[in-house]
């Protein structure tokens, strides 16, 4: 007797070569299952586009392998058997970005620059001077170091040329902070070009001054901490003289084990709730494939919302919507790639060539090995990480 198996909406089904994955995006559970040839006219069905995830089956046909394959999808909710004819479909949405990407290479019109200005979301500034160090800029916001620096009022005419109502976030990363006026004036424009600015600042630039104007603003500050003598000192001096009260937010920059452990301690100690572990790579290769490398241990507790696992087909969830000005007035989307204009174009321009280039916003895992991979669209979108080690995958799987 004829019967329907329809997969829900929330499930997904991917095949690479001899693997398939079942992942529920509402339950979060994932089922790993061998794609033999015998299933391989049972999952195609079901993907073709026409299907809407929805085949007849007559189950006393099914091959064993088939009628295991159906068992796990029904015992495990990944989908259901209804009558035939079938009453119910599912439909996978598909996000608008791509429609917006094909119209703007088909015709760039007024009508959608107006579309594509909604995507530009943040703005990242590096004001520049001199900061001997490390280019750690190129993986976490951390000052850039330049011999001239962005004056307050080139910051602020990029912001009025730039200017639109999609702007969320400003972030601005200081390098050195030599006058205090500078911070006081920027902030009130800032605060008035976009909802939420943040100000990243290295803990060694801190000084009683800095510090004490930084906790008026009513902006957030992120404090860069580093591991090496002269930060530990400095942020050691700022804890014990704002000891249980807080005013910034603390990025640990973390290389090895030992920093990882010295930063908990210190979490600990002096009672930091906000705060944020960012690993560094710095020839430290063991530490990130033991540390920061997914395993399959993290890939299984991976739960992600149907949005996000859409999303991670589309666009890069860590880059999109943030163009970056460094202090040489060029602009880029992704600082470990060649600007995508300057300072002094128009925001259409810059977006429209990170559209067509796109050196970040839409770099998703579409490269070797994770295009061969099942779990393609439940790992993280490719970030900086990826870039500075030269390869594609941030795992031990492959
Ligand atoms: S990083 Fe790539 S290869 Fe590794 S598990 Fe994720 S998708 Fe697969």
């Amino acid at each position: 007797m004829k019967q329907v198996l329809i997969l829900f909406p929330d499930t997904f089904l991917w095949l690479k070569d001899n693997t398939g994955l079942l992942y529920n995006a509402k339950s979060f559970k994932k089922d790993g299952f061998n794609y033999t040839t015998a299933l391989r006219s049972l999952c195609s069905a079901l993907l073709f586009v026409d299907n809407l995830y929805t085949i007849e089956i007559e189950p006393e046909n099914l091959t064993a392998e088939e009628v295991k394959f159906v068992d796990l999808v029904i015992r495990k909710k990944y989908g259901f058997i209804t009558e035939h004819p079938a009453k119910a479909y599912s439909l996978p949405p598909v996000l608008s970005i791509q429609n917006d990407i094909k119209k703007m290479e088909l015709n760039l019109s007024r009508s959608v620059n107006e579309n594509i200005l909604k995507y530009l979301t943040t703005l990242t500034i590096y004001t520049g001077g001199r900061f001997p160090g490390p280019l750690y800029y190129r993986q976490t916001y951390y000052p850039f170091h330049s011999e001239s620096r962005l004056e307050n009022s080139e910051i602020l005419n990029f912001l009025d040329h730039i200017h639109s109502r999609y702007i969320k976030k400003i972030n601005i990363v200081f390098s050195r902070i030599e006058a205090i006026n500078f911070l006081i004036s920027l902030s009130g424009k800032l605060k008035a070009a976009a909802p939420k600015v943040v100000y990243y600042c290295h803990v060694r630039e801190l000084s009683d001054n800095i510090t004490s104007i930084l906790t008026q603003l009513d902006i957030t500050t992120i404090l860069i901490c580093e591991y090496e003598p002269a930060s530990l000192t400095a942020l050691r001096d700022f804890l014990e003289y704002h000891r249980g009260l807080h005013p910034f937010e603390f990025n640990f920059l973390i290389r090895s084990q030992t920093e990882y452990n010295y930063w908990e301690h210190l979490v600990s100690q002096y009672e930091i709730k906000l705060y944020k572990y960012i690993p560094i790579y710095d020839n430290n290769y063991a530490f990130f494939n033991r540390f920061v490398f997914l395993n399959k241990e993290d890939i299984n507790s991976v739960a992600l919302s149907k949005r996000i696992v859409f999303a991670h087909q589309s666009v890069n969830i860590n880059f999109f919507g943030e163009l970056i000005l460094l202090p040489d007035g060029l602009v880029y989307s992704n600082v470990n790639k060649p600007p995508i204009g300057c300072m002094q174009d128009s925001p259409y321009d810059l977006i429209k060539n990170e559209l067509h280039k796109n050196y970040a916003w839409r770099v998703i895992r579409d490269q070797e090995p994770c295009s061969e991979c099942v779990y393609q669209w439940l790992c993280p979108s490719p970030g900086q990480y990826e870039l500075i080690l030269g390869k594609n995958n941030l795992c031990t799987l492959k």
